[in-house]
């Protein structure tokens, strides 16, 4: 025992001269525990399913050129069809022809080339990953001689690539341009992963290979990002990026610039954006998740630089979407928070966590969604766990996400969701007291999040007021703004806001218990108004007044609104659907109309998350909005949901 002790002495006194004479410690991304954990994990028969599934992957990639493109990338958001709102068929022989199967025809235009080269260089990093991977898993070399052989190729590419932005028609470039990618954010991501390959396989190269991919594709790097930034998500990339090639490179200054900068660093960017309750301050999973695995990376990234940055408020960034998930375990898509995500798609994420944090929690979340998804993610095998897929998931309460701004009442498996909380940012949307509802098998009332931000029915619609479940004043969208909690109970929740629409004073309130709902809607004001208050469902509604055919014409947003159909009534009506019953009782007024229609709905998952059942390739779905006008003063709607 003494002698370990003394050898533990010596040893801490080597280790303590060799730093401080100068000779930096090896920095790593993969400790050795990790490595180790990963050779175990793969040795597994769950384990052994994703190094398989990573050598498929691997080959597919390979049937291909494996030359990295010599032209510049676009932007991601461009290669979608303007008409149906999906993802182009993307081919590998075919980088100027892209086809929609909905239209059953080719595009081409320059920014959807453009934007071709991005998804070609989003695949070559795949690869790159998939290669480390597997030899980390298997050591076998000729995964890693893959990677040096592409590495290589980007080095000599890397210092020709123009800085360019999304249009390439200025003469200075944006100042979110970048070289690989038109934007920064991307860049800063790509060196976030093509690091990490680099670091592994940096063993096994040459000095002079070592030195080439450092001085042309490192240092060039780090070159552009110290120069890039922005705000929130934009920077916490930026921070992953610099850290990356900071640890890469085994240089402190980079990264005590990503970690510890006053203004823009890590620390300072998980201070001011992430909100006491745990989410991401853009108020969507989507941009809670794209941050999140920034952080993430960069948390794992600096572990050999001395850095433990896997503290509490992390693991509250992991813990908030557990409690704000529907019974499906996806999740109302708030803001620009696009269409489809949910726990198991961000599984890979809950796998780091477990692996680094041990919470039993995020061990639950692993076995719900390995239920759903087959676990494939290579970060699986970090945990070095099996996970047993007989336990159920531990049933989410209530609860008042007071910072972020929103509530989740729940009752057995069905969920109601009121947002009332703060604007989101330029990601955010004016949807103040809006409510979105699953009745445990589907959102039946839902919140659109977004599409492709290169589509036009992303600012003609999903941004807009009107595609919320709540009430349109005088046509116009709300100003951007903070509602107010009044009070929460886990059956009850009531909120307001004066500044959505000055003048007018709005306040909502919901009550759910054994399957129904009660939900009141009040505007008051002391100048005649055009009150519209808005559902839009998933189903066809049924409706059993006499109604007309009609049209909506007051600003772009209505004119997204079809066959519209109008109805005027004064009395107490029903809208039905195959799953519930909702009857509106409405006060203080004589006469109302009612307006039903169809308009785009649902639009089909971010392509970036391919799911088992394919909703990132299916076109974007109707909604039927049911439109109640009242002009007057003030507007009081009573809905009684009923759910069968
Ligand atoms: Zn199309
Ligand atoms: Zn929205």
């Amino acid at each position: 025992m003494i002698f370990k002790k003394n050898l533990l002495v010596i040893l801490t006194f080597l280790c303590y001269c060799s730093i401080a004479h100068g000779q930096k410690r090896d920095t790593y991304f993969f400790s050795r525990e990790d490595i180790q954990n990963i050779k175990e994990a793969a040795q597994t028969s769950w384990g052994k399913t994703i190094i398989d599934s990573l050598k498929a992957q691997i080959n597919v990639r390979m049937r291909h050129s494996l030359v990295v493109p010599k032209e510049e990338a676009g932007h991601l958001h461009d290669y979608f069809c303007p008409v149906h709102n999906v993802f182009f068929e993307f081919d590998w022989n075919k980088p100027t022809e892209h086809y929609c199967s909905f239209c059953d025809k080719t595009w081409s235009s320059d920014r959807i080339n453009w934007a071709w080269i991005a998804i070609a260089q989003n695949k070559n990093l795949q690869f790159l990953t998939d290669c480390m991977y597997v030899y980390l898993s298997t050591s076998e070399k000729k995964y890693a001689e893959l990677i040096r052989k592409m590495l290589l190729d980007y080095s000599d590419k890397y210092p020709n690539y123009k800085v360019h932005d999304k249009g390439r028609n200025k003469v200075v470039p944006e100042n979110y341009s970048a070289k690989i990618y038109a934007q920064s954010l991307d860049e800063a991501s790509w060196f976030s992963d093509a690091c990490r390959a680099y670091s592994v396989v940096k063993p096994l190269l040459k000095k002079n290979e070592i030195n080439k991919i450092e001085t042309n594709l490192l240092r060039e790097g780090v070159n552009l990002l110290l120069q890039r930034g922005g705000g929130g998500n934009w920077q916490v990339w930026n921070n992953s990026g610099l850290a990356a090639i900071g640890v890469a490179l085994n240089d402190n200054s980079i990264v005590n610039i990503a970690i510890e900068n006053s203004k823009v660093g890590y620390q300072h960017m998980m201070k001011t954006h992430v909100n006491k309750d745990g989410w991401w301050n853009e108020g969507s999973p989507n941009y809670h998740f794209f941050p999140l695995r920034a952080m993430l990376l960069t948390a794992d990234a600096v572990r050999s630089m001395g850095y433990n940055l896997f503290d509490e408020q992390l693991e509250k960034m992991f813990t908030a979407p557990i409690k704000g998930i529907y019974s499906d375990m996806t999740f109302p898509s708030h803001n620009d928070g696009w269409y489809g995500v949910s726990l198991p798609t961000q599984i890979k994420l809950y796998e780091v966590a477990y692996a680094r944090y041990k919470n039993p929690l995020f061990l639950n979340i692993l076995q719900a969604c390995y239920k759903i998804e087959d676990r494939l993610s290579p970060e699986a095998l970090l945990t070095n766990t099996t996970v047993d897929l007989n336990e159920e998931l531990k049933e989410p309460e209530s609860y008042l996400f007071g910072q972020t701004g929103y509530g989740v009442l729940r009752s057995k498996n069905k969920t109601v969701v009121l947002k009332y909380g703060s604007s989101g940012g330029g990601h955010g949307h004016p949807d103040k007291l809006s409510i979105s509802v699953h009745n445990g098998k589907s959102e039946i009332l839902p919140d659109l999040g977004t599409c492709a931000y290169g589509i036009p029915d992303y600012l003609n619609w999903y941004k807009r007021t009107l595609s919320h479940n709540t009430v349109v004043v005088d046509f116009k969208d709300q100003s951007p703004t903070t509602g107010q909690i009044i009070y929460f109970e886990p059956t009850s929740i009531e909120a307001f806001t004066d500044k959505a629409y000055p003048g007018v004073n709005m306040t909502r309130k919901l009550h759910f218990t054994d399957n129904s709902l009660f939900d009141e809607f009040m505007c008051t004001s002391d100048s005649i108004h055009n009150y519209d208050y808005m559902l839009l469902l998933t189903e066809e509604p049924k409706i059993e007044e006499p109604f007309v055919n009609a049209s909506l014409d007051e600003d772009i947003s209505y004119r997204q609104i079809k066959n519209v159909r109008k109805s005027t009534l004064n009395k107490n009506f029903t809208v039905s659907t195959s799953t519930e019953k909702i009857t509106f009782h409405i006060d203080n007024t004589s006469l109302f109309e009612v307006f039903t229609g169809k308009a785009p709905g649902i639009p089909p998952t971010n392509p970036d998350i391919i799911t088992k059942t394919g909703t990132e390739k299916r076109p974007v779905a109707p909604c039927y909005p049911v439109i109640i006008r009242i002009i007057d003063r003030n507007m009081r709607i009573q809905a009684n949901w009923e759910f069968f």
